[in-house]
């Protein structure tokens, strides 16, 4: 039955289909880390739904949510009226949130996807502002819509039309914008920022806003230091300029933080939140400053903006999440781990460079008989990096690849994985890694 449905979705389905695409399984049953195909095969699963799934696959809290809000008769869908239900979602999204955003935060329910959020932000942003422009990253990835395109980074991914965006260089240690890597690098990435927007004949006119990942994930897990995002925060809030920080991947404890913000201890004026938050179902929301509640009723609407059972769902998560400590799980774990990898690095010459925060972490492959570039960084091997990830997935772990030049294993592992089940991750992985290189 498997291999039918393979064969059916590979004739009608668009070319562009990713994930069937990597992995060619039919997934039929899941449980926590835990993927079951047609074929009976079993495989941890490092991608989590691109991040979503904090809790795992079918969490029985999260089950047992949904459950209860489908037997009470619950409307499930009732476009943006007020319900229990979206009450104590936001709710609990409020008690979650850094307190010296939230206290004064309203939310905009968008939907269903983080695309819409980044579209709602900048939108919002630019109606506040009355300005155009917006400055984002390279590597950065916000979404698939045309605004939400038009600060990605990626030629492959987006059009031509690219709209008013000025791209600045992102802090990447290892291949660093400026031929300078660590500290140094990241000081210049805020020195040319400020310059640039100072420079009266720049080019850039006042921006509506800045958009930003504090860590980068399809860019290829990339975690900006602190002081940079201190200096961002710094240099936006100097010239007036909405610091929107998209945390569609990073939240939920998933950094180690229950917000990767707090780490650097930035106040944003906006975030953009989706993935986790709807405990797996589709929810997306931007939380902004009150200051920018700029919309007039009706200025921005759409059918779907969060479902009933997404809010029950991703209420429960979050409250799971803070309450049974995974956060500092997700930290303590996450830091295990990578050091681990960092060994693997030390000891495979494939392995570029190790990256993470919590457990967002990501291996960058290279090719070990290239040149060094003026930072040490070696050169992208794109081949070897899809041997890598068929090597993990005949070992049973679905492993996604990131990073310019889609050379970067990302691990996103659910926070309730186990010890045994980390030790098994990074075993596959190891060994997968030796056989690829090989
Ligand atoms: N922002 C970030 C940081 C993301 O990682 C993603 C999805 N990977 C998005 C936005 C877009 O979310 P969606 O795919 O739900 O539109």
């Amino acid at each position: 039955a498997g291999d039918a449905i393979l064969r059916r979705q590979r004739i009608r389905e668009s070319a562009a289909r990713t994930y069937a695409r990597s992995f060619p399984i039919v997934p039929v049953r899941a449980h926590g880390m835990t993927v079951e195909g047609a074929d009976g095969r079993r495989y941890l699963d490092c991608l989590s739904g691109a991040g979503t799934l904090v809790l795992g696959h079918n969490h029985p809290v999260v089950l047992a949510a949904i459950r209860r809000t489908l037997d009470s008769g619950a409307p499930l869908h009732l476009l943006d009226l007020a319900t229990a239900e979206k009450d104590d979602f936001t709710t609990a999204l409020f008690e979650s949130l850094p307190p010296a955003f939230a206290d004064r935060a309203r939310v905009h329910f968008c939907g269903p996807a983080g695309t819409d959020a980044v579209e709602a932000a900048l939108k919002l942003m630019r109606t506040a502002t009355g300005r155009r422009g917006a400055l984002a990253f390279t590597g950065a990835y916000h979404g698939m819509t045309a605004g939400a395109l038009a600060v990605t980074g990626s030629v492959t991914a987006a059009p031509p039309a690219r709209g008013d965006v000025t791209r600045l260089p992102y802090p990447y240690p290892y291949r660093c914008p400026f031929g300078v890597g660590g500290r140094l690098g990241a000081e210049l990435s805020a020195t040319y920022t400020e310059r640039l927007l100072d420079d009266p004949s720049g080019g850039v006119d006042a921006p509506a806003a800045m958009i930003l990942e504090a860590v980068q994930g399809e860019g290829g897990v990339v975690p900006a230091p602190d002081d940079w995002l201190r200096a961002m925060r710094r240099i936006t809030a100097e010239r007036g300029i909405p610091l929107i920080v998209d945390e569609v991947q990073t939240g939920v404890g998933r950094t180690g933080a229950m917000w990767a913000v707090e780490h650097s201890g930035i106040t944003p004026d906006a975030m953009v939140l989706s993935k986790a938050i709807g405990g797996s179902l589709p929810l997306a929301v931007v939380v902004y400053r009150e200051e920018y509640d700029a919309w007039q009723p009706g200025a921005h609407t759409g059918t779907f903006r969060g479902n009933t059972l997404a809010m029950a769902a991703g209420a429960a998560t979050l409250r799971y999440v803070a309450a049974h400590g995974l956060v500092a799980r997700s930290a303590e774990l996450g830091a295990r781990m990578t050091a681990r990898l960092a060994a693997l690095r030390d000891r495979l010459p494939v392995v570029g460079d190790v990256r993470g925060r919590g457990l967002m972490m990501g291996v960058e492959l290279v090719d070990p008989a290239g040149t060094p570039d003026a930072c040490g960084a070696l050169p992208a091997d794109p081949a070897l990096a899809v041997r890598v990830r068929e090597a993990c997935l005949r070992r049973g772990l679905i492993v996604e690849l990131g990073g310019r030049h889609d050379t970067v294993l990302r691990l996103l592992p659910p926070l309730t994985i186990t010890d045994e089940q980390a030790e098994a991750v990074l075993d596959r992985l190891a060994d997968a890694v030796e056989a690829a290189a090989r």
